[in-house]
């Protein structure tokens, strides 16, 4: 999933503190399932804006609202009528949903209420950590799961860089294990060690060079997503 933290609140409320009605609008999938913009999260975020702005004008207003999926623009059409209200959106969805947001509100203002960190995995204890950077080019069948783009502090694809400890931690420290020594070890124990004596080619770091603009997927008989 995609993780996101709140932005500060100041931040925020120098986003909107010009603007008389205002929606916060959580997402009910990502950054609902990480507690940074889900409905609870814009509903509280939406009581203190609403605390901050009375003090500057008792006819400022803020509204919470809630969609299951920001990304998506079958959702989207849903809150057309809730957005007509506003003058300004605040969106708790990741970076994806606040310009989704944005290609459906042409005339209104959307701003974020999130910084969008890293695509990651639950670990426990409220903590997630980063799996994947969406590289376009997954390796993962080769590296026994485990991702050296995003693990690997030096993004290396063939092997360790010398540099681990033989405890097997990377040598940028801070307790980070090194990501070389997992993917052997985990070769070993499927008994794939022979993928790791395999060069791996030298990646295409944009995953399409011919694309100038943002990558698309277009899924087989649904068509685009976006006009
Ligand atoms: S190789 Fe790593 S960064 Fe690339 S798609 Fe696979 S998991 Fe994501
Ligand atoms: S020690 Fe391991 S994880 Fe750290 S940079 Fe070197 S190969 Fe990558």
């Amino acid at each position: 999933m995609i993780v996101a933290k709140e932005k500060k609140f100041d931040d925020i409320l120098a986003m909107v503190k010009e603007y008389d009605r205002i929606l916060v609008l959580g997402c009910g999938t990502c950054t609902a399932v990480c507690h940074s913009g889900g409905e609870k999260e814009a509903e509280d975020l939406a009581f203190r804006l609403q605390g901050k702005l009375s003090l500057i004008s008792p006819d400022k207003e803020v509204r919470a609202a809630n969609i299951e999926r920001q990304c998506e623009i079958d959702f989207l059409r849903e809150f057309l009528t809730q957005a007509e209200w506003a003058d300004v959106v605040i969106s708790l969805a990741c970076g994806a949903g606040v310009q989704s947001l944005v290609q459906i509100l042409e005339d209104k203002p959307v701003f974020p209420g999130t910084d969008t960190t890293f695509i990651g995995s639950y670990t426990g204890e409220g903590t997630w950590t980063e799996m994947c950077r969406a590289c376009g080019e997954c390796i993962l069948h080769l590296t026994g799961g485990i991702c050296p783009v995003t693990r690997c502090a030096k993004k290396l694809l063939n092997g360790p860089c010398g540099g681990t400890s033989s405890y097997g931690y990377c040598e940028v420290g801070q307790g980070k294990p090194c990501a070389w020594h997992q993917i052997i070890q985990r070769l070993e124990a499927l008994n794939k060690l022979h993928l790791y004596e395999d060069i791996a080619p030298l990646k295409r770091w944009a995953p399409d060079p011919t694309d100038n603009g943002p990558r698309k997927r277009i899924f087989p008989g649904v068509g685009q997503h976006w006009k």
